[in-house]
């Protein structure tokens, strides 16, 4: 079993590397396609130019060829070699330019001499090649003007992206996010994209989950901001989530908290990294990250949680072209699949209820469920656990903290409170979600 999920993560890690992803494009649409061979996904579109919150989606950008020859009319620069060379979005130029004109347009490692580092100018009409410092050199060396080719197309088209809503028992849902839009780096975050696959495909054997899961894929930033716009309503019922990303790297496992740093969602993840005895870093909430900005954001709010083995920002590679087939394997991105499994197994274990009676104490006489005589109650008296228990109950389900975490807070064992939740929630004072 454990074999052969390695095997497949190989398999679709050597099929998508090579793919140019971007914001939109061919691209991202065949790695959508190519996803479909492991899940039953939705591609979907999103018109250029469409307005979503503060942002719009942009033109469709697709690429054939891009170069940069010498005098003589020998390439030296190709983005058949790595796609990483040329900045994604890049106008399309063809044209004859001095070095100094070319200089401006060249972007270097700054610590890595033989990294082709990643750029992109999504958002400014603009054109660049990246380059090792050595082909800087090379370029610099050389005589006369530059032929500049970038044969890539701007249009009025869309944006694409994948979902696949996974109904279970509850319409109570999980949101599990990842981010399509890089082009060959293998941690950041192909690795990511797969095991969202694969962990959907594990959901999928279930057959009875209680949650319902609603994944996405989806271009980092805009396409979040783009799937927020229009599932605004949907989004109510999403209890908490995960942003999988970076997740098979060779280096440690850490993870970044939600907005709210203890929420459930953080103690299940801290849970299973202690139980199944990894190492690990805890990253604050941090308004840098990945898709958490636009779910975590005032209006939305939700908990998004993220697992990582080698974190964005924090591995050498990160960004360039040595985030390649050699840092990244199956095997690395099966350990974290593993862990997120459990995580997964976790959730599923979660309790939530919500009290009917949101505005104000319930008149709890009317249910038989406080003496009918005042004044003979006195708080911290044994005979009023009972009481206070369903006191501190009703004030607690607000419907977005889980019975455990209720639990342990007030100090009161979980079986003794889910019977007492139960009662409740056949006199319709509780729902469970
Ligand atoms: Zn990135």
């Amino acid at each position: 079993m454990k074999k052969k999920s390695i095997e497949s993560f190989d398999k679709f890690l050597r099929k998508l590397f090579p793919l140019c992803r971007s914001l939109s494009g061919e691209m991202n649409r065949k790695t959508l396609k190519i996803l479909q061979e492991i899940i039953p996904l939705k591609i979907k579109e999103i018109e250029s130019k469409t307005k979503v919150f503060d942002w719009e989606i942009p033109l469709e950008w697709n690429i054939k060829e891009a170069w940069i020859k010498d005098s003589k009319g020998n390439k030296i620069i190709d983005f058949n070699d790595n796609n990483l060379h040329l900045v994604s979005y890049s106008i399309p130029i063809k044209k004859i330019i001095s070095w100094p004109e070319l200089k401006r347009h060249l972007h270097l490692h700054k610590e890595i001499s033989d990294a082709i580092p990643y750029r992109t100018t999504y958002y400014k009409k603009d054109w660049g090649f990246c380059v090792t410092h050595k082909q800087f050199e090379l370029l610099e060396s050389l005589q006369g003007d530059y032929q500049i080719n970038i044969g890539s197309e701007l249009k009025n088209g869309s944006l694409s992206y994948g979902e696949l809503i996974l109904k279970g028992k509850s319409k109570k849902e999980i949101l599990i996010s990842c981010y399509i839009c890089h082009p060959s780096m293998a941690n950041d975050s192909l690795s990511g994209v797969l095991l969202a696959a694969f962990l959907a495909n594990y959901i999928k054997s279930f057959s009875n989950q209680y949650w319902t899961y609603r994944f996405i894929f989806v271009p980092e930033t805009i396409g979040a901001v783009a799937y927020c716009y229009l599932n605004k309503n949907k989004l109510k019922d999403i209890l908490m989530g995960l942003v999988i990303t970076t997740v098979g790297g060779p280096g440690s496992f850490s993870y970044k908290q939600s907005w709210e740093k203890d929420h459930v969602i953080n103690k299940v993840i801290e849970e299973v990294l202690k139980e199944e005895k990894k190492d690990f870093v805890i990253h604050p909430f941090d308004i840098h990250g990945s898709d958490e900005r636009q779910f975590s954001s005032p209006g939305f709010r939700i908990n998004m949680s993220s697992l990582f083995k080698d974190k964005y920002y924090e591995y050498d590679a990160y960004h360039s072209s040595l985030d390649n087939l050699e840092l990244v394997n199956g095997e690395q991105i099966n350990e974290t699949f593993e862990l997120y499994k459990k995580i997964i197994n976790k959730l599923e274990e979660l309790v939530f209820f919500k009290s009917q009676n949101m505005f104000c104490e319930p008149m709890l006489s009317k249910y038989d469920l406080y003496p009918k005589i005042g004044g003979s109650l006195i708080p911290n008296n044994k005979s009023s656990d009972y009481i206070s228990n369903i006191l501190w109950l009703m004030f607690y389900c607000d419907g977005t903290k889980d019975l455990l975490s209720i639990s342990r807070e007030i100090k009161v064992e979980f079986k003794e409170l889910l019977i007492i939740a139960k009662v409740l929630k056949s006199k319709g004072l509780l729902e469970q979600l």
